[in-house]
């Protein structure tokens, strides 16, 4: 396929909001593609050069791209960034410069556009900037404007199109099907090998039937499973029992473990929650996990700062640090680092993903029992019980200790990737479960919410009084629709510190945009000044779920959305991406389950 016929699929998803037309051009574009190119055409349209895991980076600023655009069209670094700045967006500022320039574009083919783009993002090293920058200035030249304007988009991580992976899954069924009923065997595989490329490839070469073979490997990463939330604690061993396995929440990094030997050497690669490469953070788990003695093993871990003579945990504030990654010897030796590990999914050669978590767990004791209470690399602890009032007490004494709350998991369950589900519930600390427990009130019954909300940063409102020397008054919150669009939930303003105020006002600077995006669905009078585009997730606690006429998240026949009463920060969720944000799905099922609880 020539590059600008996939410039022309780009510009049409880029003009509808409609996920249904959004996944009939995707299905039509993945349709049209030739099976040696849909895999790089699936990361193209996502932004991407290769799955997130792979860790391929461009490292081209802004700054960097103008300077581009400025060589590629023969004019001064200064117009091509009053270009941009007028525009509002790189994008547009070269459709404009190749346009005026008259660029007509060499038939490029996507393969061709691709090996340029992925030799630009390999280039490091000393006066790499320099090459990037007449890398791309060359590409660009050999563009038409369309194919210029995206090209331009993807370094950046601006392509804005507003869909993700879901849509795609959704167009591949179509593509193989005609129409959704593909939709559950594509994602099932897509939960146990998350390269979407790869798949795509996959089912364009054997159809669906090729999928029933495709199993969790070694190196590509599993889609995490995640807990479900509970407003009656009485609740937990009803919907997970008789015996459940109670295990304690540490507020830490999730970590995939990932190991396999290949050509004589061990290979060990780690994955965050979001499924990106985080190997070179954790230096001294990948030391560790050399040692283990497997041939394969994929591991799932909470990582976090122990101290293990005095047997506490760091609290997040200080694991995070981590995350500088020039800091990453220093704080190694600091803040001593450890992987709880809590589940395997994977071992010598054979998928675990399948067997029940008792079978799961056995395989953890024999790989790790020995090693508990030494090493980077331990074996999260966990009680066996079917008493209510045990698990109480540990969520208590969990609490006491500074952690996160607990994770009470169905010993019969399966590996349940990429979904939420009541195989694992979460107790969690610093919301209402707590508070009553420790009342003594209603038994463990949560009146207020029984888990934090992730939302989205969706604006900004100028504002007004003490908090305006900060740039910005306050901020609008919102959460994912099952359409993939984003729904206003909330304003957050007096729940933050200054320093709060201080961090996400710097923290939006880089993501503002000069209007609405496409997918956010907001009402006029909840409008903020400034627009910032789906980027950042805070985590945000509140006091209740409320119904709200100018809200549109959740919003029902009788035109009211829900919203949020005291919503405070807890912290940026710098390991969501925007669609893992908690669902307005999630929000209303809270909503309902709150009354319920308030009910009884
Ligand atoms: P949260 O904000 O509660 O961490 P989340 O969406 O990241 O939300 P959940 O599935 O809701 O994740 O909760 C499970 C999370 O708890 C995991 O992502 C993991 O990071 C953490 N965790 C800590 N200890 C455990 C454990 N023993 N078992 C499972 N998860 C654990």
């Amino acid at each position: 396929m020539y590059f600008k016929e996939l410039a022309g699929y780009l510009e049409r998803l880029e003009g509808t909001s409609s996920r249904n037309t959004m996944t009939d051009i995707l299905a039509d574009l993945l349709k049209h593609a030739g099976g040696t190119e849909i895999d790089e055409i699936c990361y193209l349209i996502l932004g991407e050069l290769v799955p997130a895991y792979r860790g391929l980076e461009f490292q081209i600023a802004e700054k960097m791209m103008i300077a581009a655009l400025a060589a590629a069209y023969s004019t001064t670094r200064e117009e091509a960034a009053r270009r941009v700045a007028a525009r509002g967006d790189v994008g547009d500022a070269a459709y404009d410069l190749a346009r005026d320039h008259r660029s007509l574009g060499k038939r490029m083919t996507v393969a061709a556009v691709y090996r340029a783009m992925y030799g630009i993002a390999e280039d490091a090293g000393e006066g790499s900037q320099e090459r990037k920058i007449r890398a791309m200035a060359s590409l660009l030249s050999s563009l038409d404007p369309l194919s210029a304007k995206y090209v331009a988009r993807i370094p950046l991580g601006k392509l804005r199109l507003g869909f993700s992976d879901a849509t795609l899954l959704d167009a591949l069924s179509l593509m193989v099907t005609g129409d959704k009923s593909g939709r559950r065997a594509i994602e099932r595989a897509y939960n146990v090998t998350a390269d979407i490329g790869a798949l795509a490839s996959r089912v364009k070469r054997g159809g669906l039937a090729s999928l029933s073979r495709l199993h969790a490997t070694p190196g590509i990463p599993i889609r995490p499973s995640l807990a479900e939330r509970l407003n009656d604690i009485n609740d937990v061993v009803k919907k997970a029992g008789p015996i459940v396995g109670v295990e304690v929440k540490l507020d830490g990094f999730r970590t995939q473990i990932h190991v396999w030997r290949e050509k004589g050497g061990v290979h060990v690669r780690l994955f965050s929650r979001n499924l990106e490469n985080t190997t070179a953070m954790f230096p001294e788990i990948v030391h560790a996990a050399k040692k283990l003695p497997v041939q394969s093993v994929i591991l799932d871990t909470e990582a976090i700062g122990y101290y293990a003579r005095t047997d506490t945990f760091a609290p997040f504030q200080e694991t995070v640090q981590r995350k500088r990654k020039h800091e990453v010897a220093e704080f190694a030796a600091r803040i001593p680092l450890a992987a709880f590990v809590f589940d395997v999914m994977y071992r010598d050669g054979t998928s675990l993903v399948a067997r029940p978590f008792r079978e799961r767990r056995r395989h953890l004791q024999d790989l790790l029992g020995r090693r508990t209470g030494a090493g980077t690399i331990r074996l999260a602890g966990q009680r066996l019980t079917d008493d209510i009032d045990v698990i109480k007490a540990e969520l208590t004494q969990s609490v006491n200790k500074g952690l996160e709350g607990l994770v009470v998991k169905n010993l019969s369950a399966p590996y349940e990737a990429g979904s939420r589900g009541f195989h694992w519930i979460k107790l969690k600390a610093n919301t209402a479960a707590l508070g009553n427990l420790r009342a003594g009130g209603a038994g463990g019954r949560i009146k207020g919410l029984p888990d934090t909300i992730d939302c989205l940063v969706m604006g900004a409102y100028r504002g007004r009084g003490k908090r305006t020397k900060f740039g910005v008054g306050g901020f609008l919150l919102g959460v994912p629709g099952r359409d993939e669009r984003f729904y206003s939930l909330s304003r957050l303003g007096t729940g933050m510190s200054d320093e709060q105020f201080r961090e996400l006002g710097r923290r939006i600077k880089a993501h503002e945009v000069a209007a609405m995006p496409k997918e956010y669905v907001v009402d006029k009078e909840v409008a903020p000044d400034i627009w910032i585009e789906p980027s950042l997730v805070v985590e945000i606690l509140a006091d209740e779920i409320t119904r709200s006429p100018r809200h549109s998240a959740g919003r029902g026949r009788d035109r009211r959305g829900l919203s949020l009463r005291f919503p405070r920060l807890v912290r940026v969720r710098d390991d969501k991406k925007p669609h893992d944000a908690t669902s307005a799905d999630e929000v209303s099922s809270m909503h309902r389950r709150q009354k319920t609880a308030s009910s009884k």
